[in-house]
């Protein structure tokens, strides 16, 4: 049995509505026949857009953690928390549960899915062939872990409102709650940009 790709064969598929096309030579700017949408093989600048969003991810993710998420004033007195002193405070005040949430949620899934998204582009960069199923399956479990991550921001919110609601304190969302926003935003961007059908092109190629 052998598959062969479309790229291979010569055609090349709507991205936006799925109709096949057959692809003429390169260098024409191609729209679908049915709905108009532009076709290209793989996604322009794949590679290049998906480094700079993850760059700025990375830029990001340092006020995302050292500026406070939010800011709670009790009694005149005035309690900023960032992130990683929100885990301790839950941690020694007992609730653990809700520590190990947000740890997940705004530390450990956030650093994996840069990490993830920084070794495919790195092994498309080198050409690997190293187990593609693999590299793949990473993705989808980037696509997969994503959409978890803007948990924190409901806690933020939740709590936020929990507290108004009791009136013993005022509390308020901080910058760091914007920087990580804009993190997991650019995340979600870099990984968008990602054409997974690249891992599989240096590999088709070896394999023929
Ligand atoms: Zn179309």
């Amino acid at each position: 049995m052998s598959a062969v790709t479309a790229a291979e064969a010569g055609f090349l598929s709507c991205h936006a509505c799925g109709l096949v096309h057959r692809a003429p030579g390169a260098g024409h700017d191609l729209r679908c026949a049915r709905c108009g949408a532009a076709l290209h093989l793989r996604k322009p600048n794949s590679i290049a857009r998906s480094w700079a969003l993850l760059i700025a991810a990375y830029v990001l993710i340092v006020p995302a953690n050292v500026l406070p998420v939010m800011a709670v004033t009790s009694l005149g007195q005035t309690e900023a928390d960032t992130i990683m002193s929100g885990v301790i405070y839950f941690l020694t005040h007992g609730s653990w549960p809700l520590a190990v949430i947000i740890f997940t949620a705004s530390v450990f899934v956030p650093m994996m899915k840069l990490a993830i998204l920084t070794f495919l582009l790195i092994s498309v960069h080198r050409r690997s062939s190293w187990r593609p199923v693999d590299r793949t399956r990473l993705y989808r479990l980037t696509e997969a872990i994503g959409r978890w991550s803007m948990v924190d921001i409901y806690v933020v919110t939740i709590t936020v409102a929990l507290v108004r609601l009791g009136n013993l304190a005022t509390i308020e969302a901080g910058w760091g709650a914007v920087f990580f926003a804009a993190v997991v935003v650019i995340t979600i961007l870099a990984a968008e940009s990602f054409d997974p059908r690249l891992i599989w092109d240096h590999c088709d190629a070896r394999s023929t």
